[in-house]
């Protein structure tokens, strides 16, 4: 190996580790979150559960036929996370199965 190839490689080397350490840090930020908890205030005003199955959907304001916290434009983070950060409720997480009655359908 010469040397501007070597100097490269580490210059790629040192770009590559600091993008593994900006990425893993900031997937680490969302897991690190809190769980939203059904008995905070801010979740209880806005009628927040973790089991979305357990709401009636009669007494839903946007009665559609499926509405959780995965199908809901508002949800954040990767899709198939058990919990995800959410518009409404910046600083915590929220369960993918969860609802409340800010549910808003995707685009
Ligand atoms: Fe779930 Fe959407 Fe309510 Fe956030 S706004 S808690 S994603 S239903």
């Amino acid at each position: 190996m010469n040397k501007i190839p070597r100097r490269k490689f580490i210059q790629l080397s040192a770009a590559a580790a600091t993008g593994a350490v900006v990425l893993s840090g900031r997937h680490a930020v969302a897991e690190d979150l809190p769980k939203l908890a059904e008995d905070d205030p801010m979740a209880q005003a806005m009628k927040y559960v973790h089991d979305a199955g357990t709401v009636d959907a009669a007494s839903r304001p946007n009665p559609a036929a499926e509405q959780n916290c995965a199908n809901c434009a508002l949800i954040q983070g990767e899709d198939g996370a058990e919990w995800r950060p959410c518009q409404i409720f910046p600083g915590k997480l929220v369960a993918a199965n969860g609802w409340c009655s800010v549910w808003a359908p995707k685009g």
